[in-house]
C-alpha cells in the first residue's frame, strides 16, 4: 500500500481508534495522558520513516484525540454482570460489586493509570451501582441457581 502524505499512518497500520494510543510504527503503548510523549519516541526512533511533524500532521481525528477516558472495562471487553473483574488484569473480585478495586488498582496498576482516572472512565454499566444493595437485574439469580447446560 503506498503511503500518501494525507492518509492517516494509525489508520494504515491498523492501529484501534479507542483505547491507548499506541506508536503506528512499533505498537509502543503510550501510558501517559493521551499521546503523552509521542514526540520524544518518535524523534527517538522514527525520524527515518517520516518526520515527526509529517506523521503527527497525518493522525486523523479519531486518532489523534486518544481519549484516556474511554471506559477501560469496554475496551478490554469485560462483560457487563454482577461479577466485577479488574479491567487491566482480570482479577475476579471476591467482595460485593467492586469492593477492593482500589486497593488492588493502586498496587497493581497505578502507574498505568491514576486509579481516579481509571474510575472516572467507567460507564454507568460497568460501574454500576455503588450500593451493593441496588436493584439486581431482571435476569440476576443466585449462584447455587446455575443449571447445567
Ligand atoms: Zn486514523
Ligand atoms: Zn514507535
Ligand atoms: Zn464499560
Ligand atoms: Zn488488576
Amino acid at each position: 500500500m503506498p503511503l500518501s502524505s494525507s492518509a492517516c499512518l494509525a489508520c494504515l497500520r491498523g492501529i484501534p481508534k479507542r483505547g491507548r494510543p499506541r506508536c503506528p510504527e512499533c505498537s509502543h503503548v503510550f501510558r501517559g495522558a493521551g499521546w503523552d510523549g509521542v514526540d520524544a519516541h518518535w524523534r527517538a526512533r522514527h525520524t527515518e520513516v517520516m518526520a515527526y511533524e509529517m506523521f503527527w500532521g497525518s493522525l486523523c481525528d479519531a486518532h489523534r484525540a486518544a481519549d484516556p477516558l474511554d471506559c477501560l472495562a469496554c475496551r478490554k471487553g469485560i462483560p457487563v454482570s454482577q461479577t466485577r473483574q479488574c479491567p487491566e488484569c482480570a482479577l475476579v473480585l471476591k467482595g460485593k460489586g467492586w469492593a477492593g478495586i482500589e486497593a488492588h488498582w493502586k498496587a497493581n496498576h497505578a502507574d498505568l493509570l491514576t486509579y481516579e482516572d481509571f474510575w472516572a472512565s467507567l460507564c454507568p454499566a460497568h460501574r454500576g451501582d455503588d450500593d451493593p444493595t441496588g436493584l439486581l437485574p431482571f435476569d440476576a439469580r443466585p449462584p447455587r441457581a446455575r443449571r447445567r447446560g
